[in-house]
């Protein structure tokens, strides 16, 4: 195996500081604003992620401010980022910031720790990135480089494993440069160090250093073992139209997409004169959609059902247009069909 250098993290640095991203994080940098971003990337890309912080950080500039909005307000301005529990859980940080923090961050690990939605990774960030403090955030962007640094055969599965990448990084972590330090890793990882057979290893600024490139081994670098295949669900999502208004229902308080708005819907997959039987309406058959979630494929069919008068249901409530719009977020899998809500 390769061993990591001071030179290395130099040299990564230098590169880091010339071609670093303009990144609306990177302009005002601050513990809650790093919070956030780290948050909002954990499931997406960047460049999805920029309007969205820009309108959260305008809407919400502080962790007050945040502390103190309606969960309605909330999950409204996340909307369409999916993995909804990151926003319940930032509303829920943020109260207990502002009742135990007085509205601050704490810049203390173990305080951190404790807050709904922040683990080991989003605590290196906030603690390297805004506090200064020389402690490694490992993402899989900086497992898959490390990994192919030192041509470690270690499984990135493990649960030992990122520990052990953050013993081995601290180290070259410089007093006054841990900020720079942590985003150069996950711009390389990023930019050039990229999954599979895409990584850009001729334009790579730590190429010199690099165990996998001196071996052309990076396609074997990191070991992971195979991922299970996931599960699919079939389901029927039903548009039930009265006077203008289409209705809505509230999934489940827990699991996945826990407490979300959502179009009534049942598993499994019905036919049109099943729906029109269930509803007593014609039923108008909408394009089908699949939704890739981290560990369940659903699969969609819809139908439209124009209602005479409301479904004897007391789970279900009517929303206009307007309401659609402005009050309650759809998860992006319901998303799909506000289209066709008219
Ligand atoms: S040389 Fe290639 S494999 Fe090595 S760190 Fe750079 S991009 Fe990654």
């Amino acid at each position: 195996m390769k061993t990591l250098s001071q030179e290395l993290f130099d040299t990564l640095l230098s590169w880091y500081r010339e071609n670093k991203r303009d990144l609306p994080w990177r302009r005002v940098v601050s513990p809650y604003r790093t919070w956030i971003s780290e948050i909002m990337l954990q499931q997406t890309r960047v460049s999805a992620a920029i309007p969205y912080f820009e309108r959260w950080t305008k809407r919400f500039p502080s962790a007050l401010s945040l502390s103190s909005a309606s969960e309605e307000d909330v999950l409204k301005a996340w909307e369409g980022l999916g993995y909804y529990s990151r926003a319940r859980n930032l509303h829920a940080a943020a109260k207990i910031i502002a009742s135990e923090f007085g509205g601050e961050l704490p810049c203390d690990k173990e305080a951190l720790l404790r807050l709904p939605g922040i683990g080991e990774y989003t605590v290196g960030a906030i603690l390297s990135i805004a506090f200064g403090k020389r402690e490694p955030a490992v993402d899989g962007n900086v497992l898959r480089v490390i990994s192919r640094l030192t041509e470690d055969p270690t499984d990135i599965l493990n649960v030992s494993f990122r520990k052990k990448i953050a013993d081995d990084i601290r180290p070259f972590m410089k007093e006054g440069e841990t900020s720079d330090f942590t985003q150069a890793l996950f711009e390389l990882g990023a930019l050039v160090c990229l999954p599979e057979e895409a990584c850009r290893c001729a334009s790579c600024p730590v190429r010199a250093f690099c165990g996998a490139n001196e071996h052309g081994t990076q396609s074997l670098f990191p070991v992971k073992t195979a991922k299970k295949e996931k599960k699919k669900a079939e389901m029927t999502v039903f548009l039930l139209l009265l006077n203008g208004s289409v209705a809505l229902t509230r999934r489940p308080d827990s699991g996945l997409l826990a407490k979300m708005y959502q179009f009534p819907n049942v598993s499994g997959f019905l036919s049109a004169s099943e729906v029109s039987a269930r509803f007593g309406g014609e039923a108008r058959e909408l394009p089908a959609h699949t939704h890739v979630f981290t560990h369940v494929i659903w699969e969609m069919k819809a139908f439209a059902v124009s209602l005479s008068s409301p479904p004897n249901d007391p789970t279900l409530f009517f929303a206009s247009p307007a309401e659609l719009e402005e009050k309650y977020a759809l998860p992006s899998a319901f998303s799909f069909y506000k289209k066709f809500c008219k």
